[in-house]
């Protein structure tokens, strides 16, 4: 893990691109101001608009929720902030609108992309070193960098660019982007989880019967609410989404329900 390209799923370079002169220790997301779907994310990426020199613009990557498509190398420019930021930023694109409230974020689709956010962020913190988790910086500390100060790796949404150094008036990720869930995302890569809230005990054992209808639940559940995203983000990140985390609280509330009948 831990190259430019190991985090990503598949590679579609981007001519839009040159030469840097600082590390990109500030990690920049943004939305691509679509609807927030996978298909677009790879679309995007390819002839008709990244991978184009119509385009005007790139990311470094651009990400959706199964997909995670490198389109530019760190150790050069990407074309998504202007000057001066570009110069010291790691730029990742991903579906979805600046405009989306948190509820449009937190839909299962929107779960598995920001977790591949957050696996492309903890995989550009690890190729630089890190053993704890990145988290956002304030834009004293994105100032401060900007003029030459180290301040350790850090992720700022594309506004925060724009409010303190320039470069394009853009204001996305959006003022509902959920920055906590994106963190606790992050912090799983470094082996920082959520204490899980305990299953409520009761004093019925369960039956093989019972075990064997949770075990196909769990399956089923997990496979029809997470779709291909979860497994593929298990095997390459070495964990279980939030999208998956959600099927298995609803296979637990299912459990409660069918006891509560008296099954
Ligand atoms: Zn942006």
């Amino acid at each position: 893990m831990a190259g430019d390209l190991d985090a990503y799923t598949s590679w579609s370079p981007s001519p839009n691109f040159s030469s840097r002169t600082r590390s990109d220790d500030a990690a920049i997301v943004h939305t691509v101001e679509s609807d927030l779907r996978d298909s677009l994310a790879v679309s995007l990426a390819g002839p008709d608009w990244f991978g184009s020199t119509k385009a005007g613009t790139s990311p470094h990557a651009i990400v959706g929720p199964v997909s995670r498509v490198g389109t530019v190398l760190r150790k050069f420019k990407s074309w998504a902030v202007g000057s001066p930021g570009n110069n010291i930023t790691y730029n990742i694109e991903q579906t979805g609108r600046a405009a989306f409230t948190r509820a449009q974020w937190l839909t299962t689709e929107g779960l598995a992309q920001i977790s591949n956010v957050a696996l492309v962020i903890a995989d550009w913190a690890k190729a630089k070193g890190a053993t704890k988790p990145p988290t956002r910086g304030t834009r004293d500390e994105l100032r401060r960098y900007a003029n030459g100060e180290n301040v350790g790796l850090r992720y700022y949404g594309h506004v925060d660019v724009t409010d303190t150094l320039g470069g394009t008036t853009h204001t996305d990720p959006g003022d509902q982007y959920p920055y906590d869930v994106l963190q606790a995302q992050i912090n799983l890569h470094f082996g920082i989880g959520p204490t899980p809230t305990p299953v409520q005990e009761d004093d019925m054992p369960l039956n093989a019967a019972d075990k064997a209808w949770i075990q196909t639940a769990i399956t089923n559940t997990i496979r029809k609410e997470a779709g291909p995203a979860v497994w593929r983000t298990k095997l390459k990140g070495g964990f279980l989404n939030a999208g998956a985390g959600a099927a298995l609280a609803d296979v637990f509330t299912q459990v409660r329900k069918l006891r509560g009948q008296g099954k």
